[in-house]
């Protein structure tokens, strides 16, 4: 007999799970507060190069036929009674729960944030958000940026550094290098908080001039003067402040209440990626409290294993994560790392760069699981190796 699942998410997470199941086992519901599925990593080129590819496509022609896709928002999760309600009343029994919600930006938590990024725009948010953010750097006559993170939970690690980089080669590509002064701030003790990634970027970000205030945890910003606060007590004055918000897990109430930390990430096994006290619901991708960094790939492989666990073939998820880092200029470098496995120092290339930019045209199919021979290839040839002793383990912003 077919088991009802009910997928909360049309993102990546979600879609690339309901492409995974065989339909003959489930009776597959997708519930999705969105129409349009975004490949979130354009948004740096959106605003740091004025992207203008096609990088929405309508969820449904994502999803199999005989997906059910459902355009609602959840608002409630009982884990106890197996139902999710929606804002419109309806409500949605399951035999298994899979919660792939993401997570969303949060000014609120930064007095000043909403007014900055409401006039600056940002490149975490939305395509408008990032248009917005380039019509700023386009029109910008040189003076000071400053680019950086609001906390430390972040969608894809290599992001505010990506942008300091694409800054300073735009502001170079206009002439106006020697009349500005670029600056980024991170709450971590370094540039990267993986130490042999930081060794490759702290040269480059010298070699470029680039000045860097670490331990610079976002306080308030006083948005008349564009000055930037920080816990321990620092400021920074400038023309362009460029502030990637903090993140919170989706707006639903869970019962019980505890399976959310308090910023509303579902609290998940780190391997059987199942909720917390449950055998039946799982979280996969950015909803997770997982201690891996919110990215696509880790996306792509846990909802892998939901699949695999929900076929009757337990899987289990090693942390793994492999992040394409551009370093402008045409380099990058990936960020290879699981739990057991920390980063290790790479080589920037030509052809990293150029990995990263291909990855847009095969990201529509990776969802369908069109790709996935090439995909687990890949994966295997570059599984990272275990850490020995000395070695740092890695962690939630590798
Ligand atoms: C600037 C930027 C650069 C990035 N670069 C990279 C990169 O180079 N490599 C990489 O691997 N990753 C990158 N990422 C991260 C990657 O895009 C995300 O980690 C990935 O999209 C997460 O997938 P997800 O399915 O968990 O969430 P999402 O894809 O965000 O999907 C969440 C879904 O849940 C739905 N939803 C939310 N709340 C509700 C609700 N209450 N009810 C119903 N539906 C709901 C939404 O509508 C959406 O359909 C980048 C992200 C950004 C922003």
């Amino acid at each position: 007999m077919q088991k009802k699942l009910l997928i909360i998410g049309g993102g990546s997470a979600g879609t690339i799970l309901a492409n995974s199941l065989d339909r003959r086992d489930f009776e597959i519901s997708v519930v999705s507060s969105s129409f349009g599925h975004l490949f979130q990593p354009a948004l740096l080129y959106v605003a740091f190069t004025n992207v203008k590819s096609h990088i929405v496509r309508d969820e449904r022609s994502l999803l199999p036929p005989h997906v059910n896709l459902i355009h609602d928002q959840i608002t409630a999760v009982d884990l106890n009674e197996q139902r999710a309600t929606s804002a419109n009343g309806a409500v949605f029994p399951y035999d298994y729960l899979v919660i792939a919600t993401g997570m969303r930006t949060d000014t609120s938590q930064i007095p000043g944030l909403s007014e900055i990024n409401e006039k600056y725009g940002d490149y975490h948010s939305s395509i408008a958000r990032a248009q917005r953010l380039w019509k700023r750097l386009d029109s910008f006559p040189g003076g000071t940026i400053a680019l950086g993170q609001g906390s430390p939970i972040i969608k894809c690690p290599p992001s505010p550094l990506e942008g300091i980089f694409l800054t300073d080669e735009l502001l170079r590509k206009k002439g106006l290098r020697d009349k500005s002064r670029l600056i980024f701030f991170t709450p971590f003790p370094r540039a990267y908080s993986a130490s042999p990634m930081n060794e490759i970027v702290e040269p480059l970000l010298q070699e470029h001039g680039i000045e860097v205030l670490t331990f610079f945890d976002l306080d308030h910003i006083d948005p008349a003067t564009n000055t930037l606060y920080s816990i321990e007590g620092d400021k920074i004055e400038c023309d362009l402040p460029i502030v990637i918000p903090p993140f919170k897990g989706a707006e639903i109430e869970y019962l019980p209440v505890d399976v959310v930390d308090p910023d509303n990430f579902v609290i998940t096994d780190k391997e059987t990626l199942r909720v917390k006290g449950t055998f039946n619901a799982f979280a996969v991708g950015d909803a997770s409290n997982l201690p891996t960094s919110k990215a696509g790939v880790g996306t792509h492989l846990q909802a892998k294993v939901v699949a695999k666990t929900l076929s009757g073939h337990p899987a289990k998820f090693d942390g793994r994560t492999s992040c394409p880092f551009d370093l402008g200029n045409g380099r990058g470098v990936f960020v290879n790392g699981s739990y057991e496995a920390p980063v290790t120092k790479a080589r920037p290339t030509r052809t990293n760069h150029l990995m990263k930019m291909a990855f847009e045209r095969i990201y529509w199919s990776s969802l369908r699981g069109r790709l996935d021979p090439v995909m687990d290839a890949y994966f295997a040839l570059t599984r990272p190796r275990p850490a020995s002793k000395e070695q740092e383990p890695a962690s939630t912003n590798v």
